[in-house]
Parts: structure tokens; C-alpha cells; sequence
């Protein structure tokens, strides 16, 4: 295929999934984008010769640079966040894919569909912080979002019928349950980063990694479906699937069932959003049904994995309470990280979150946005001393 892309998030789970497919796919890379990973980075620019790079930590742009002086038919280099809205706004790619990890791929999010860009969106916390803004901006410049979060690929293909949307009675979005699925409070309590680390699907950057053990990367999807699917939040109903091999369901008024199935692998769904609206051969995995040996469901224990519960009433709230949910969750993820706060403190900070920015449901502005998100991150900082 020959389609141009700008990639964003280069160097993460996503972006090197992404650059499978390109490679694949024989597709054109117009830009890549990363943040700290210079090695990385250069290694790719070697690769898919790109036109022009940006990379937002200072440090590993003056690197980038540095390296690449003097060298024929090098990219132009674009420097720290600025450079990100830059590279997503030129000219030169037809697709921009937003795969930065945070609130940090909102404006990247806003100024590709600001330029007309198609997006093909993995960035799912664009959505959950600015979802009002980042939809309006694309009705008005007719602009497509194509879905990259598996779940969200598979309810638009199980969508791909003209007529479906007004016969839509509900979302069945499906959940892997992470590696705490089934375990209590107590079992919970002395968990480590290491343990919540190691996903029993997925294989994904450490930040959604977090997320899934957490279930907060469910209560931001449930977030990100009701925007880009225009359903009410109690149309969508969470199914735990361990498996990971139904990536989601869409039931109609009639009370059919249509499900998407695959193995778990991101290079089905990145392969789509790039490829929209054709299928081409893939380069994952097929589904081997002969060595299927179940599909087991389950419900998501909103109790125990709190997150999940205070991000559905954060989007039933609307306004900025998920805005400040998800920053609650930045910092307190970063927090059990570097190991300063337990496991179920996530849970508690994101609770804490949405209860103090309870009445923040007003219209916003991106302003309003990063003010908020600052505002709940310091919320976390001064408060988790007092759990540590
Ligand atoms: P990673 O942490 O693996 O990668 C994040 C990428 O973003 C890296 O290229 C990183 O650069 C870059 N980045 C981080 N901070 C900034 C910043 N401030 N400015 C610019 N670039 C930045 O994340 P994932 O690939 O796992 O996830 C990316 C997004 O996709 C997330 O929103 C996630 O929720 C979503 N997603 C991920 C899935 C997965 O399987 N991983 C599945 C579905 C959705 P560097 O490495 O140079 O620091």
C-alpha cells in the first residue's frame, strides 16, 4: 500500500507494533515522534527514512540531532512538545497515528484532526481528558477517528453496516481482567509493580499495563466508547473475557449478538485503522480454533478494582471529572512505579479524584483541560504522603 503515515509515539508498544504493519505493508513513514528514546528512534529514522522527526525531551532531540548532522537526505528534526503539534499538523501524511502514551497525546490528537489529517487513534487518554472537544473538532472538519484500542476496533467492525447505528442497543465491551482477576482486597494489598507487570494476554507499554491490572484501562474505555460510539454510559456493559480472544460485542435492538474475534495481538487492529476501509493480508497471527480449548466470561468486581467504578461515574458526571480522574491516575500510576504507594492506593486516589472534582461538568476548554489535569495531580501528590 503505498499511504503515507505520521507516527507518533514511535518508539512504545504501539509504535513499534505499527511499524510491523508499515514494514509489512510497504506504506510510507512521513514522520515519527518520540519522546526520550533516542537510540530507538534512530534506529527507526535508518529504517523508514522518514522526512521529518520530532522528539519532545530536550535532551534526546539535541541527541537526535546531534547524530544525525551531516548526514545526506537526514530528517528535518522538530523540537519537544511544540514540535509534536507541528509534525502532526504538516502536510505530507495522510494518516497521522497517535500512539503517545497519557494527556500528552491530547494536543498531538487536536492538531492532526485540526489540519484534516484522518486519525488513527491508540491514544485513548485524548478521549478521556478532552472527548467533547477532540469529537466536536472532528464533526467540524470532517475528519475520521479510526479506532486502534483492540475493543474499539472491534465494536466499529462489528458497526461496519450502514444501517447499525440506529438499531445499537448496547456495547459489550470485553475485559481480560488483568493478572488480579478474582483476587480480593486483602490478596491485593502487597502486590508489586513486578506483579501487576506481567499481563496474562497482552503485551503493552508499562503505563496500560498498570491500568489493566488496576481495570482503570477499562474505565477509560468505557470512557472512549461513549465518545466515539455516541452511546449513554449504561449502554455499555463490561464482560470479563480472559482469554482476550473476543475483543468486543455490539448487541442490536433485536438482541442479536455480533461479536469481532482474533488472537491478541495490537497488529490486527493497527493494521485496520491503517488500512480502512480495505482488508489486506495480515501479518498476526490467525485464530486456531482446533487449539481453543474455552471461552470463559465473567463480571468486572467494581468493589475491589475501584478505578472502574469511579471512571463510570466520572463519565456519567461528563464536564472535566474524567479529565481529573485520568490525571489522578497519571500520577498515582508513576507513584506505584517508583514504588512510593501500594497497589490499592491507585484505587483510592482515583476515588478521591472524583469525588473532589464531583462538580466540574460544565463546558471546557483545553485550557481548562491541562489546568484540571495539573490540579489533580497535585491532589495526588499532597494526599499520598498520607498513604505511603
Ligand atoms: P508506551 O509507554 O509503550 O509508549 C509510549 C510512547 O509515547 C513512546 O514512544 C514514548 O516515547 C512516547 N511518549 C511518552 N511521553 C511522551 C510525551 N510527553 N511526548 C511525546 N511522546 C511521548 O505506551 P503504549 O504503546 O503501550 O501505549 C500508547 C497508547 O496506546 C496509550 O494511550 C495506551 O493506552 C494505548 N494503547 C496501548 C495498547 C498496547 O497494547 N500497548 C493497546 C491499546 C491502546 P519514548 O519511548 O521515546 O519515551
Amino acid at each position: 500500500m503505498t499511504r503515507s503515515i505520521t507516527l507518533l509515539g514511535s518508539t512504545g508498544s504501539i509504535g513499534t507494533q505499527s511499524l510491523d504493519v508499515i514494514r509489512a505493508q510497504n506504506m510510507q513513514v512521513f514522520g515519527l515522534a518520540a519522546n526520550r528514546n533516542a537510540a530507538l528512534l534512530l534506529r527507526q529514522i535508518a529504517e523508514f527514512s522518514p522526512r521529518v522527526v520530532a522528539v519532545a525531551d530536550p535532551a534526546a532531540a539535541c541527541q537526535v540531532e546531534q547524530e544525525l548532522a551531516g548526514k545526506p537526505s537526514a530528517p528535518c528534526v522538530l523540537k519537544g512538545s511544540e514540535g509534536l503539534l507541528e509534525l502532526a499538523r504538516m502536510d505530507g501524511a495522510d494518516t497521522v497515528l497517535n500512539a503517545v502514551v497519557g494527556i500528552a497525546g491530547l494536543g498531538p490528537t487536536l492538531a492532526a484532526i485540526e489540519s484534516g489529517k484522518t486519525l488513527a487513534l491508540a491514544n485513548k487518554e485524548s478521549l478521556v481528558t478532552g472527548g467533547e472537544l477532540v469529537m466536536k473538532a472532528a464533526r467540524d472538519k470532517k475528519v475520521k477517528i479510526l479506532p486502534v484500542d483492540s475493543e474499539h476496533s472491534a465494536i466499529f467492525q462489528c458497526l461496519q453496516d450502514q444501517n447499525s447505528a440506529k438499531s445499537l442497543q448496547k456495547i459489550l465491551l470485553t475485559a481480560s481482567g488483568g493478572p488480579f482477576y478474582g483476587k480480593t482486597r486483602q490478596q491485593l494489598a502487597g502486590v508489586t509493580a513486578a506483579d501487576a507487570l506481567r499481563h496474562p494476554t497482552w503485551n503493552m507499554g508499562g503505563k496500560i499495563t498498570i491500568d489493566s491490572a488496576t481495570l482503570m484501562n477499562k474505565g477509560l474505555e468505557l470512557i472512549e466508547a461513549v465518545w466515539l460510539f455516541g452511546l449513554a454510559p449504561d449502554k455499555v456493559q463490561i464482560v470479563v473475557q480472559p482469554q482476550s480472544v473476543i475483543h468486543s460485542m455490539v448487541q442490536y435492538t433485536d438482541h442479536s449478538v455480533i461479536a469481532q474475534l482474533g488472537v491478541p495481538d495490537m497488529r490486527i487492529p493497527i493494521q485496520y485503522a491503517l488500512t480502512w476501509p480495505e482488508r489486506v493480508e495480515g501479518c498476526a497471527p490467525e485464530l486456531d480454533f482446533t487449539t481453543l480449548s474455552q471461552l470463559t466470561f465473567g463480571v468486572a468486581d467494581e468493589e475491589t478494582f475501584e478505578c472502574l467504578a469511579a471512571a463510570r461515574r466520572a463519565i456519567e458526571k461528563g464536564g472535566l471529572v474524567p479529565t481529573a480522574v485520568n490525571g489522578a491516575n497519571e500520577a498515582a500510576v508513576a507513584l506505584f512505579l517508583q514504588g512510593k504507594i501500594g497497589f490499592l492506593e491507585i484505587g483510592r486516589l482515583v476515588s478521591l479524584a472524583e469525588e473532589r472534582f464531583a462538580d466540574a461538568t460544565g463546558a471546557y476548554t483545553v485550557s481548562d483541560v491541562f489546568d484540571c489535569d495539573k490540579a489533580a495531580r497535585r491532589l495526588v501528590e499532597s494526599e499520598a504522603h498520607l498513604l505511603a
